[in-house]
């Protein structure tokens, strides 16, 4: 029977998330949510935008949430783009920036997993710079004379899901050295101890920082995402949105980010106690004997030289914790564990301890 859809269709492996069960009794340190809640005021916000004026269509260009952003960051309104989470906003990103260039887009092969989706998906060409041997991005293999010219460069800092971070110095020397195409780098861990590229962009233009709310203000569950750039980036990424006609966030979503940017106490108390906690997780899991590589996110990424990473996380899930493995290669023997609460921690390493007995 003919399946509808061609070969390209076909050739698409669907994204495979971790596991989102919520059953009780889960501990769940697989996806990198957020331990705490939004900020009360969140609830608040939410509770109010949920009237009778649900009956119309929320504002398509997200501006309240555009100055809210355009505050903590002391730029202006138009530098910004709202998309539904940063994977929405890095798809338009793809669309806009790099799709029918003819020229590679250059990217480490190991970050964020949804880069090469997204280039399969737009037949967008991809060249892979590898991290060096302890698994940090090296700037100066993105720096040029490139092999080939590429039609932009991306990564996460902090990378994911190795936690390693870039200087600014570095992210600024990368933008420098390729002023003429776009350097995106994507923040979605920035707010666990790096510091955010924002600031360099009225030196760097060719700067597109992709921020999330999911994480460190823990609105995963509403899907925000942003984009902030230059004007001129910023007016590419409008022109795919518009010609798709999409809305890109809907009123209760807007309303939660507004009022999640403006509780910058709750912030900092939640993201502080999980930066606290990144510390004393490394500290008893160095302990049981992994190796943990620095982390600048809000998980750690680390092995054990004795125990295979593949089955260690199927012994946890037995045992009802979930983290993240990867079956690729130089990554295979680690796995990815979402910074929780203190409870959380002790809870992990006492499974862990029982299953490596
Ligand atoms: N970028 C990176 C590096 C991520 O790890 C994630 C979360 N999986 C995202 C972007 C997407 O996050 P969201 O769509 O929730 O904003």
């Amino acid at each position: 029977m003919s399946r509808y859809w061609g070969d390209e269709v076909a050739s698409l492996s669907p994204y495979v998330a971790g596991e989102q069960s919520k059953a009780e009794g889960l501990l769940k340190l697989n996806t990198n949510e957020n331990p705490y809640g939004p900020s009360p005021r969140v609830i608040e916000a939410i509770g109010q935008a949920a009237g009778p004026n649900l009956r119309l269509y929320p504002d398509n260009t997200s501006k309240a949430l555009r100055q809210a952003v355009g505050q903590l960051y002391d730029i202006d309104p138009d530098c910004v783009f709202a998309g539904n989470g940063s994977d929405e906003v890095l798809a338009h990103v793809f669309k806009a920036l790099f799709r029918r260039q003819g020229r590679p887009l250059l990217l480490p092969d190991i970050t964020y997993s949804f880069y090469r989706t997204y280039c399969q998906l737009y037949d967008i060409p991809v060249q892979l710079v590898p991290l060096s041997d302890d698994f940090a991005i090296v700037p100066d293999d993105y720096a040029g004379p490139h092999r080939q010219p590429p039609a932009g460069i991306i990564f996460s800092n902090p990378n994911a899901p190795t936690g390693r971070v870039l200087a600014l110095a570095e992210i600024a020397g990368i933008a420098a050295a390729n002023a003429d195409i776009p350097v995106v780098v994507d923040e979605a861990y920035v707010d666990f101890g790096a510091e955010s590229a924002v600031t360099l962009l009225e030196q760097r233009p060719n700067l597109v920082v992709v921020q999330t709310l999911s994480k460190s203000r823990s609105l995963a569950g509403m899907r925000v995402g942003l984009a902030i750039s230059s004007p001129t980036i910023i007016e590419g990424l409008n022109r795919v949105k518009d010609s798709f006609n999409s809305y890109p966030l809907d009123t209760l979503a807007q309303a939660a980010a507004v009022a999640a940017l403006e509780d910058p106490s709750y912030f900092d108390e939640t993201r502080q106690a999980i930066m606290r906690e990144r510390d004393d997780l490394t500290q008893q899991l160095a302990a049981l004997g992994f190796e943990v590589l620095p982390s600048m996110a809000n998980f750690v990424f680390a092995r054990h030289p004795q125990h295979d990473g593949g089955e260690l996380a199927r012994a946890l899930r037995a045992q009802n914790v979930l983290v993240r493995h990867f079956n690729l290669p130089r990554i295979d023997q680690f796995l990815r564990i979402t910074v929780g609460t203190p409870d959380d921690s002790r809870r992990l390493c006492s499974v862990l301890k029982r299953i490596m007995g």
